[in-house]
């Protein structure tokens, strides 16, 4: 199957979609902040309810991110865990998504009867995002002087930052050193 979900042609309450994609597939990713590397497994629950369609289940592929302190890219792998209430889009949402969202339950809409999977696996991908994405725990990142990546090559910058403040108290204080 494709990578949308035609509602009408669901026959019955419960589906799976258990397929793994190419990560050719998901190129040309929305956002400058993740590119999708590997092949991408969807194993999802659909199960339909009127013109509600709940989407549970997992994502499991291979992020390319960009590390917030060295800025090279690195790839992390993406499990996702994904539970959507899809309703359709023209509904009148007042009211009711207050209701919802009680539950705790994320809400999605789809339209002219499709759920389009693509958009879904990149909109969780966005979501599933650190904030500060780091290629590993002790990454030590760029010099601030010379902009050497600290992770490859040592440089001899001096880096240590003094306390402005600090300084003009110690004048105040010690006044001029013979
Ligand atoms: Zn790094
Ligand atoms: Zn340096």
């Amino acid at each position: 199957m494709g990578l949308v979900l035609d509602l009408r042609e669901l026959r019955g309450p419960e589906h799976r979609v258990e397929h793994t994609y190419p990560a050719a597939v998901f190129a040309g990713g929305r956002s400058d902040e993740y590119a999708v590397a590997g092949s991408v497994a969807l194993a999802l629950q659909v199960r339909k309810d009127g013109d509600k369609c709940r989407i549970s289940g997992s994502v499991r592929t291979v992020l390319s991110l960009a590390c917030s302190r060295c800025l090279e890219r690195f790839e992390a792998p993406g499990d996702l865990t994904v539970d959507l209430l899809y309703l359709p889009d023209t509904e009148n949402r007042g009211g009711e998504e207050t209701e919802i969202a009680e539950e705790d339950l994320s809400i999605a809409f789809y339209r002219d009867n499709q759920i389009d999977l693509l958009q879904m696996v990149h909109e969780q991908c966005q979501l599933a995002l650190p904030m500060k994405p780091l290629c590993r725990d002790a990454c030590r990142g760029l010099c601030p002087v010379c902009g050497a990546n600290r992770n490859e090559r040592s440089c001899n910058c001096d880096t240590t930052w003094r306390d402005p403040r600090f300084a003009a108290l110690e004048n105040l204080i010690g006044g001029p050193r013979h």
